[in-house]
């Protein structure tokens, strides 16, 4: 098994590695029913790193039916809202405790650098689930002044009450805090879960559920299914016995995973892809500007769903701008996650390396011109020869028809293009079959705002980018999904509302 540069790798992660990983069905550690396993792959090396159980429909079954029970054990449903929340402070306590263990995990697993892992991955999930620990006491209904007909005095209010059991389906960028997208609002609510994480990336959830369980979460509450994406994520979008699906992926995934939802009508929410406009005003500084537009994109290799991946520079400064993210493009330190100069680490897969060296080409047919990168760093060699990196890629001369300018690579790959009318900008920024987010870079206040109104985005940055925060909703118009994460919002997603009609007369 390949584990990282030795010395790098703390003894709990190297024998945490080592163990055969089980599914986690009903408080216990237990292997498919089918015996089936796969490695997860070390994207460095591309070497095996751990062996993981491969569940099949029938495993599916057993975490829903514990799924299930749990929803109805006293342990669970009987807790106060106090105690609910108490669970879920005790789990940020413990995701805290073992971060730098997680942000190895993670890193080796996905490949992000390891500082990364720690800063966004494992500081959202503990974030996450002290955030939500204030909700199971807050969840208020309501007294509504109702006139009904023939005088009677009624008294009505409402209560939210859990969804039931909820199918989490997350995919492979920031695996274990896309896990606590779903479980820390599905927890706080009530709710019991049947989580499945990408099968390339599932090694922090797995060390995640061993936390869950040493936080005192019930047998059954929290269910954590591994294997294929269709067959399991599918088998649960379908399952009759999951309530609601809560899906973060493609959003050609995300349509199937509805499809399957339609037979028992389950409650779907879905986090989906995005081809974010990131425009540059030509009062904005073309140096904080340059920076920002490589943050945007390169951050977590650019497969991030917010990735700022069209960049729109007034025609002003464009030359200024685009000399300038070239030039830092090209000093992006690409090596191993655990490396502690590694400013960008390898994609995730062999398959995602190849589909976005495919763009490129791509976009190369279509007429792009090469700005920098393309293609693989120099200096990788030796152990890391087998490694999925690809140099930070900067496309210009770009065309809004264009392949690359249309749909989402999700690597490290920017197009970008200069404008001069604003109204055609805008039209051009919404032209897209995705509405996620999108950047501006002013300090023209009312320009901001009015670009802000006009862009159609579930978040929109104005002089920052992918800044997120549990209290904050975060979602997609368009094709980038239905309903929200976070805050106040996604506790609509995870609950039913009941209307109580009581006669008074
Ligand atoms: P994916 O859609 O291939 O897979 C997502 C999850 O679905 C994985 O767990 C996968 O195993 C599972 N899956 C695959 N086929 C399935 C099926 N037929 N039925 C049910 N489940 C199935 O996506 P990915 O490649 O893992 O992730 C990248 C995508 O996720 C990008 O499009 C990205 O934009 C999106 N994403 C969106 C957000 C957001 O919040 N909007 C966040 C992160 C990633």
């Amino acid at each position: 098994m390949s584990a990282g540069p030795a010395g790098a790798v703390p003894a709990t992660v190297r024998r945490f590695l080592g163990r055969d990983h089980g599914l986690f069905v009903d408080g216990t550690w237990r292997p498919a029913l089918s015996g089936r396993t796969t490695d997860s792959v070390d994207p460095a090396t591309g070497l095996p790193l751990a062996r993981l159980a491969v569940a099949s429909t029938a495993d599916v079954d057993l975490a829903v039916d514990a799924a299930r029970r749990a929803l109805a054990d006293p342990r669970w449903r009987d807790l106060s809202p106090l105690q609910r929340g108490d669970l879920l402070y005790r789990l940020a306590e413990l995701v805290e405790a073992h971060a730098d263990e997680l942000a190895v995990i993670e890193s080796l697993d996905n490949g992000k650098p390891v500082a990364v892992a720690k800063a966004v991955d494992t500081g959202t999930t503990a974030k996450l689930f002290r955030y939500f620990a204030g909700w199971p006491s807050k969840l208020e209904g309501a007294t509504i002044p109702v006139s009904p007909r023939g005088g009677l005095r009624i008294l009505n209010y409402t209560v939210h009450e859990p969804v039931g059991v909820v199918g989490a389906i997350v995919p492979w960028n920031f695996p274990v805090s896309m896990a606590a997208w779903k479980l820390a609002p599905a927890l706080a609510a009530g709710n019991t879960v049947v989580l499945k994480p990408a099968l390339e990336t599932s090694l922090s959830t797995l060390r995640l559920a061993e936390l869950v369980a040493e936080a005192g979460f019930p047998p059954g509450v929290v269910n954590v299914v591994t294997g294929d994406g269709a067959e399991v994520g599918g088998a649960i979008a379908a399952h009759p016995g999951v309530d609601k699906v809560a899906f973060t992926g493609s959003t050609q995934v995300g349509r199937s995973v509805t499809t399957a939802a339609l037979g028992n009508m389950k409650k779907v929410s879905l986090e989906l892809g995005g081809k974010s406009p990131h425009v540059v005003l030509p009062d904005a500084d073309p140096v904080v500007v340059a920076e920002a537009a490589c943050d945007a994109i390169f951050f977590n290799q650019g497969q991030t769903c917010t990735a700022g991946s069209r960049l729109y520079v007034h025609s002003d400064l464009y030359d200024a701008v685009m000399s300038a993210v070239v030039e830092q493009a090209r000093r992006i330190v690409v090596g191993p996650g655990l490396d502690p100069r590694t400013q960008m680490g390898p994609l995730v897969s062999r398959r995602q390396l190849g589909t976005v060296s495919d763009y490129i080409s791509s976009g190369l047919e279509q007429g792009a011109t090469l700005a920098t990168g393309g293609g693989r760093p120099s200096g990788l060699d030796g152990a890391l020869a087998g490694g999925y990196f690809l140099e930070p890629t900067v496309l210009t001369r770009t065309t809004h028809a264009m392949r690359v300018v249309q749909e989402e690579i999700f690597g490290p790959v920017l197009v970008a293009m200069p404008w001069d009318d604003l109204d055609d900008l805008v039209v051009k920024a919404n032209d897209t079959p995705y509405g996620l987010s999108a950047g501006i870079w002013t300090n023209d206040l009312t320009r901001a705002h009015r670009v802000a109104a006009a862009i159609k985005a579930g978040t929109v940055w104005v002089n920052c980018y992918n800044l997120t925060d549990p209290a904050s909703p975060f979602g997609g118009y368009k094709q980038s999904g239905w309903g929200r994460e976070m805050g106040r919002a996604v506790l609509e997603q995870y609950t039913e509302t009941k209307s109580v009609w009581v006669n008074l007369s």
